[in-house]
């Protein structure tokens, strides 16, 4: 196991890992792991509507309808989207939704199919 650092408030070291955070059990400080924050730094995190972590290949469903830009379509609420590729911009999910084709959405608008 990798030794993890002392806290930085009581210098405890009975830290442990929770995931994201490292806990200290003895003053309940709780701080980010430094690992993450370094060489990571520039990768973004895409997050669905209610906070689920987006990776490509994901599926989806829409959580509202979303009216097509240009022609009279919409895309109803509870559409699965699958296989989704995300993008940096504006809407940062491109997919392909069945009977529409190419489409870009936005993570706010979807819910992650766990
Ligand atoms: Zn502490």
């Amino acid at each position: 196991m990798n030794p993890l650092p002392p806290c930085p408030k009581c210098q405890s070291e009975y830290t442990y890992d929770d995931g994201v955070l490292l806990v200290c059990p003895e003053c309940a400080h709780e701080w980010p792991k430094h690992e993450e924050s370094a060489g990571t730094s520039d990768t973004k995190i895409y997050r669905d509507s209610a906070g689920n972590v987006l990776e490509d290949g994901d599926t989806v469903t829409v959580i509202k309808d979303l009216k097509l830009k240009g022609s009279s379509g919409v895309i109803k609420m509870g559409t699965k989207v699958k296989n989704i590729r995300l993008v940096d911009g504006d809407h940062d999910i491109d997919c392909k939704i069945d009977g529409f084709g190419p489409m870009s959405l936005k993570t706010e608008f979807v819910k992650k199919v766990l």
